[in-house]
């Protein structure tokens, strides 16, 4: 029986112990109590050195809202025994000067907020316990600077002071003493401040601090509490979509101190190198600190071994402290076979003992996240389809993200710690409101700072890249921009940041706000104005991901490209096919826009005739080039879609030249242009409707694409065409397509005397096609849909102008996303009624989707779950539709 559970009668229960081995709570109870809490308890139970505690759960903060912020009765009760038990295993009382008890009052909420919400430390000092702490540790210094750490933090977190004040009456000692760090300040000096900080919150406040330790322990409850509702907080939660209404637990624990002298250190370390996953025990330390230290960048903390960056022996932890450092080293491995994952682990040596304050999984960097996932696999740790599983389609995103171009001239100005990889150019900004105004009109910016604080979150939001003077690899800085996957460097000591005046200086040169550079995350250095950069080369580990992925997947994954370049690329990111190619695009190429100007512009079949016969030859090679790509795959060719007059340039002078090329006086082209001119150009005269008015056109493409077929199949290559007619909302309109198509290529195919295996497909991208898929089907060998034009049309709104209000609806979350970027639900129904429909009259149709939703995750697992054959995207998404359409693959397996 776990020593409270003979107590806990209370219908509810809001308090849950650990200490000595036990606990009442584990890691799976995150939800209750936050994951912080809930890993304190696994790892009293795995025997870990935790020091003893008890959770208070999200429930009572709750509780604690619904009743206006009163703290529930009964949860008072709770924590009054458990604080008994505290006592009890630690030998200390709360409030005793004899044996003063100091607890720290922590944080926690079950999704991982890092430094966004408070932790006060050190309660239960006041006037006579310092002195009790002084006695007790036989250091005088100590106490009483534990003791002016309480009274900022307290005076900050639960009595809403802004730090500033009591910041400079600390400076205003230092001045006096004549010392200029916080560590010199006499044992004397720091219990005057005491005294003065205590004068000084009295004054601002109109309230004392309160000597009363109990009273201190529920006013830090109450106001960890209510920093769930901080600003920081807030916008943190928005940006990660993490619920509002969930509240965070409190851990109240004994506190153990990294500052009590020479055998004492804080640090911070992950079980592989976060930044490139390599399996080596990585960290940084500070010797005779506090955590906070470490983690609010304030000092640059040492490499904890040679593997961690440390150059010489004596930096190291494991010089200073070896038998603290081996006992971490042996923790490092249990925590990670009992987590499956690379964990993130924060530890105080108080006089050479070892303690453990947190373990989570570490945040980590794109490349560091699949390497890691790959070699949990190597190592037995993990199975296949749990790497699959935990690689984001985010990082694989990221990792195609540019870095510096290796053969572009450059001039490095400085190093500092390559804290989060990628690379970065942009204006340089030294606060958060800076970087918020000129990224709002649209600059891309670089936010140097001397070491960022959570409050920093806005502006490194909306910065390209983040460069810090001061901080480590742990730094709040590196980890945030590590978790937005930004370029980061921390730690540059180069650097002489000058926030107010606006300036930053790196040895000789100067520079000021708007004043370009550019930063490689990865290597750490910073380069004068703007470097170019480079798409990177797939590492290893990817590779070996993606075999695995290729072996989970249903989904095939296509992708969308107009060029042999385009398909070349494709084919190496994996696309299986073409599954979109818009002919469109090679009309507007140089040579040839004006034989298809003179097309448009032509007065009759004749005229229009003539102008194609000159792009045919062209189209075919386009054809040939693609084919031969693709060569063994299939290819879907759309003919030609959009409205002609988008061939056409409204500038008068280009109309001038265009008519001298084309020979036709300007008064024709002007009415020509008149004739063509259309009020709603996107719902007019485009797609099928083009065919069936102008059917030579899309016979002219027909026997390209069919002469290139015939070309290479004599060659000996496998082409598998596919013809796509777009925008179909009728089946006449398929019906007579589909004739013109197939006489067409008959009579290409007895020219050359072979017999082509070819397709002919219907996109499905208005309403109406959905509805009447059933019919449309009858005269279709696939589908393909265009939920480009499906969402516009569903919507009634224009994928080119929606830009005006669509932020607004996001914003205010009548909209969740962007529907262009991934498949509204509605639109998603439709789809889903069209697949049915079509299904149900030829069970075999083969279907897929081309619109830009095609490529992203939550779009795909909906094509998997409703039976499509494919999904196309963009050569550059291939990757990550292959990964999402693997993960949709397992979901639906653990579903079943
Ligand atoms: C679509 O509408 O989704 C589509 C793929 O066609 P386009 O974007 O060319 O209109
Ligand atoms: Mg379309």
């Amino acid at each position: 029986m776990s020593p409270s559970e003979g107590r806990a009668t209370a219908e509810k229960r809001y308090v849950y112990d650990f200490g000595d081995g036990v606990a009442d709570g584990h890691a799976g109870m995150r939800d209750l109590l936050g994951s912080k809490g809930g890993n304190l308890h696994e790892m009293t139970r795995l025997g870990l050195p935790v020091p003893p505690g008890f959770t208070i759960t999200t429930e009572a903060c709750r509780d604690f809202w619904a009743a206006g912020d009163e703290l529930p009765a009964s949860m008072r009760q709770e924590v009054l025994a458990s604080l008994a038990l505290l006592e009890k295993r630690s030998g200390m009382r709360l409030g005793d000067p004899a044996a003063p008890l100091l607890v720290s009052v922590r944080s926690g909420a079950a999704a991982t907020m890092p430094g966004m919400m408070d932790t006060v430390l050190n309660i239960g000092l006041n006037d006579w316990t310092v002195r009790g702490l002084a006695e007790r540790t036989s250091n005088e210094r100590f106490a009483w600077d534990s003791y002016r750490r309480l009274l900022s933090m307290y005076s900050n977190v639960v009595m809403g002071l802004h730090t500033d004040h009591l910041e400079q009456l600390l400076e205003r000692m230092k001045e006096k003493e004549d010392v200029h760090s916080d560590a010199s300040l006499s044992s004397t000096a720091l219990r005057d401040l005491s005294g003065i900080f205590q004068e000084k919150i009295l004054d601002l406040s109109g309230r004392r601090f309160p000597q009363d330790p109990t009273e201190q322990l529920w006013a830090a409850i109450a106001a960890v509490f209510r920093s769930w509702n901080n600003h920081r907080a807030v916008h943190f939660r928005n940006a990660n979509q993490i619920p509002h209404d969930l509240g965070t637990a409190v851990t109240v624990q004994a506190m153990v101190f990294g500052n009590m002298g020479s055998s004492s250190a804080t640090g911070v370390a992950f079980t592989r190198d976060p930044n490139t996953g390599a399996s080596f025990f990585f960290g940084e330390w500070l010797p005779n600190a506090q955590g906070e230290d470490v983690v609010s960048g304030l000092s640059t903390p040492f490499p904890m071994n040679r593997e961690s960056g440390a150059v010489a022996p004596e930096e190291t932890l494991a010089h200073a402290l070896p038998e603290a450092y081996a006992e971490l080293n042996r923790i490092k491995d249990t925590l990670e076979r009992h987590y499956r994952d690379m964990q993130d682990i924060e530890f105080t040596v108080e006089q050479g003992q070892l303690w453990i304050l947190q373990t989570r999984t570490g945040k980590r960097s794109a490349a560091a996240e699949v390497r890691i996932a790959v070699e949990l696999v190597d190592e037995g740790i993990i199975d296949e389809k749990e790497a699959i599983r935990r690689v984001r389609t985010e990082t694989l995103e990221r990792l195609m993200h540019p870095c510096i171009d290796a053969t572009a001239p450059r001039t490095i100005i400085a190093h500092g710690l390559g804290a989060s990889p990628g690379a970065a150019s942009g204006r340089i900004v030294f606060s958060t409101q800076d970087a918020i105004e000129r990224a709002g009109r649209g600059e891309d910016v670089i936010l140097v700072r001397r070491e960022t604080s959570p409050e920093d979150i806005h502006g490194m939001l909306r910065s390209k890249g983040v460069l810090t003077a001061r901080g480590g690899m742990t730094s709040h800085a590196a980890v945030v921009a590590r978790g937005m996957s930004k370029p980061c460097i921390v730690g540059c000591r180069d650097l002489e940041v000058d926030t107010e005046g606006k300036t930053l200086v790196i040895g000789e040169r100067t520079f000021r706000e708007g004043d370009i550079i550019t930063i490689d995350g990865g290597e750490g250095s910073i380069m004068l104005g703007r470097v170019p950069t480079a798409q990177p080369k797939h590492p290893p580990h990817v590779t070996r991901l993606m075999g695995w992925v290729d072996r989970y997947r249903r989904l095939a994954v296509r992708t969308n490209a107009d060029t042999a370049r385009e398909c070349k690329a494709a084919r190496e990111f994996g696309a299986e096919g073409v599954g979109l190619c818009r002919t469109e695009h090679m009309f507007f190429e140089e040579n040839r826009v004006m034989a298809v100007r003179e097309m448009i512009l032509a007065e009759d079949e004749t005229g229009r005739r003539k102008a194609l016969a000159q792009i045919l030859p062209m189209q075919r090679s386009d054809f040939l080039a693609i084919f031969r790509t693709m060569a063994g795959l299939p290819v879907t060719i759309r003919l030609l879609d959009p409205p002609l007059h988008e061939f056409l340039t409204e500038n008068p002078g280009d109309l001038e030249a265009m008519a001298a090329r084309l020979e036709i006086p300007l008064p024709k082209v002007r009415e020509r242009y008149r004739a063509l001119h259309e009020v709603n150009p996107m719902l007019g005269h485009r797609g099928c409707r083009l065919g069936l008015s102008f059917p030579e056109i899309y016979e002219m493409q027909v026997s390209a694409i069919i002469e290139a077929a015939c070309i290479l199949a004599k060659e000996g290559l496998v082409v598998e065409p596919e013809i796509l007619i777009p925008l179909v909302f009728h089946v006449r309109e398929l019906e007579i397509l589909r004739e013109l198509i197939r006489s067409t290529a008959e009579a290409i195919q007895s020219d050359y005397g072979l017999r082509i295996s070819y397709r002919i497909g219907s996109m499905i991208e208005l309403p109406r096609a959905c509805v009447t898929a059933d019919q449309l089907a009858t005269a279709a060998d696939f589908f393909s849909f265009g939920t480009n034009d499906l969402t516009q049309t569903t919507f009634g709104i224009s994928r080119d102008d929606c830009g005006r209000f669509m932020p607004l609806y996001i914003d205010i979350g009548l909209l969740p996303g962007d529907p262009f970027v991934a498949m509204d639900p509605a639109v998603g129904e439709l789809v889903k009624l069209a697949v049915d429909k079509g299904r149900k009259v030829k069970p075999d149709l083969k279907i897929g989707i081309c619109g830009e939703q095609g490529g992203e995750a939550s779009t795909i697992r909906f094509c998997h779950k409703i039976g499509l054959d494919y999904v196309s995207c963009s050569p550059f998404r291939v990757p990550i539709a292959r990964l999402a359409a693997a993960q949709a693959a397992l979901e639906s397996e653990a579903l079943a």
